[in-house]
């Protein structure tokens, strides 16, 4: 569990540039927001990365089919994502694309240490070759009938699982021309994961304490398979050329550069402000790292990505934290693009409130096992949870009848306590990366305060006892100050708008009490009922 670290690097997964994001990728990668705008709260110094995964096949394939250049599709979606991730009030301090030039010469460099250091080796393969076509094709790129269940498939995986071997691929059609493929050799290479093993094995067991369960499951069940060698080299047009000689028809998997981009984004970020990226990405530098994403990508997070780092060989930190999500279904089913009933994270963004998204979300979550997303409970729960409850709390408190100034009163000790209590286990909560939880902590203090309020009847206190009164309204609008840097890191709007009402120059995370005698003004509703 991260402790008194100060320097804090977050690493959101890259959404890949094929299609467009979903109401379940934000529910993954909200939780890395949550952590970044946390840390910033208690005062760490935090880096905050992510981008466009923008290489590889399924984008070429695309950009064939819309007879458009790869290029186009990729920008195209980077634009997209990160116009969502602006309107979802992701706070990260980069996010830039795997086609960017810092990053491709950045991943140049560092591939050819791991060349230098012996973890990349050269390879001949047999590999599936199109001589009408007058080149290797990929997986994708051939189709082959299913020796499992005798459907038409394509190379890279069949609908029933099936996941082709080399003697089918080299028996299959090339897709484009429909000539049958031959055998030829091609020279590879290699990135020689079995070699780190051992370290790998010793890391995944200091870390995984940091980890949720699937992230300590899945890990412990690659490993057990023995790590494989992988290829890090295809012929491919679109991609990160070879920083070597002999390899120019080659591109760089995907996995290989994209992990990698954790590394040069945190470094392109440290460059702009004049800070030194070792102080997040060394060892002993005071530092805590955390990987956020979808429990299909955890491998490439505690297994592919701490072996890169080794196999580069100069003191890298390895992640401490591995934050990975399961998956939102909608409406109790799987979300699948041949389906078709995944809602764009822009179809929510047009209709609805970002806080309340992201409230929903992250109340809602895929932490530990699979969670259901449907328009019909998101409505319900923003109404019942954040307008009837959050929303209420603020007006009544700062929109009261004929009060137009913070009262001078004195502060209820036991709703101090609450609150003061209330920072200590949402931090707990944040810190073991329990965020139902810390939402839940949360909405109950929220609870409290109304119940408090009804208790009180400050209508009748106005009138029959002004000083009691003062004292209510001063206590309340002290637990709406408190509520808003405790919601900071799952509603930041709402929470700026009401430190902008009360004169609160930034989120803390400590107890605070607003300036009495302030001026309220310009309050206005912060959340709108939905219909
Ligand atoms: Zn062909
Ligand atoms: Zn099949």
């Amino acid at each position: 569990m991260q402790d008194k670290e100060k320097n804090i690097l977050i690493g959101g997964a890259w959404p890949y540039a094929n299609n467009s994001l979903h109401v379940g990728h934000i529910a993954g990668l909200i939780s890395g927001d949550i952590i970044a705008r946390f840390n910033r709260q208690i005062g760490n110094n935090v880096l905050y990365v992510s981008g466009t995964d923008c290489h590889g096949t399924p984008i070429t394939v695309r950009a064939k089919k819309e007879n458009k250049t790869p290029k186009e599709i990729a920008e195209s979606y980077h634009e997209e994502f990160k116009k969502c991730f602006e309107d979802m009030q992701f706070s990260y301090d980069l996010y830039t694309k795997t086609e960017d030039e810092y990053h491709e010469e950045e991943v140049k460099k560092l591939f050819k240490k791991m060349y230098d250091n012996g973890y990349i080796y050269e390879k001949k393969d047999l590999q599936p070759y199109c001589e009408k076509c007058k080149k290797f094709v990929a997986d994708r790129e051939v189709k082959l009938i299913c020796p499992s269940c005798g459907n038409e498939t394509k190379g890279d995986m069949c609908d029933c699982g099936y996941e082709p071997k080399d003697e089918d691929l080299l028996n299959a059609t090339c897709i484009e021309c429909g000539n049958k493929v031959v055998a030829k050799e091609n020279m590879n290479l290699y990135l020689a994961l079995g070699k780190l093993q051992k370290d790998i094995e010793q890391y995944v067991e200091n870390k995984k304490s940091n980890w949720r369960i699937s992230s300590q499951n899945e890990s412990e069940k690659y490993l057990k398979q023995g790590l494989p060698e992988k290829a890090v080299t295809r012929n491919l047009e679109w991609g990160i050329d070879i920083p070597l000689n002999g390899f120019e028809d080659k591109k760089m998997y995907v996995w290989i550069e994209a992990v990698l981009g954790y590394v040069t984004a945190c470094k392109k970020i440290c460059e702009e402000r004049g800070l030194n990226w070792e102080d997040y990405w060394k060892n002993d530098k005071d530092n805590y790292i955390y990987m956020v994403h979808g429990k299909d990508n955890i491998t490439f997070h505690t297994i592919i990505l701490p072996a890169l780092l080794l196999s580069i060989d100069e003191n890298y930190r390895l992640p401490d934290g591995m934050v990975a999500t399961q998956y939102l279904n909608i409406n109790e089913e799987k979300i699948s693009k041949s389906k078709g009933n995944g809602i764009t994270i822009r179809y929510m963004l047009d209709n609805y409130n970002s806080d309340m998204i992201r409230y929903y979300l992250t109340s809602n979550g895929p932490e530990r096992k699979d969670s259901n997303f449907s328009l019909e409970e998101f409505v319900a729960i923003c109404n019942a949870e954040i307008v009837n409850k959050y929303g209420n709390l603020i007006n009544r408190t700062l929109k009261f009848k004929g009060l137009d100034k913070v009262p001078d009163g004195k502060m209820n000790e036991e709703i101090k306590q609450k609150i003061q209590n209330a920072y200590n286990e949402v931090e707990n909560a944040i810190k073991k990366l329990e965020f139902r939880k810390a939402t839940s902590i949360i909405k109950d203090l929220v609870e409290d305060g109304n119940k408090f309020y009804e208790e009180k009847q400050p209508w009748k206190e106005q009138k029959e006892n002004i000083e009691e009164f003062n004292n209510t309204i001063y206590t309340c609008c002290n637990l709406v100050a408190n509520l808003s840097n405790l919601y900071e890191p799952f509603m930041p709007t709402s929470s700026r708008k009401v430190r902008e009402f009360l004169n609160l120059p930034k989120a803390t995370w400590d107890y605070i009490e607003v300036e009495k005698n302030m001026n309220l003004d310009g309050i206005e509703p912060l959340f709108e009922r939905i219909k």
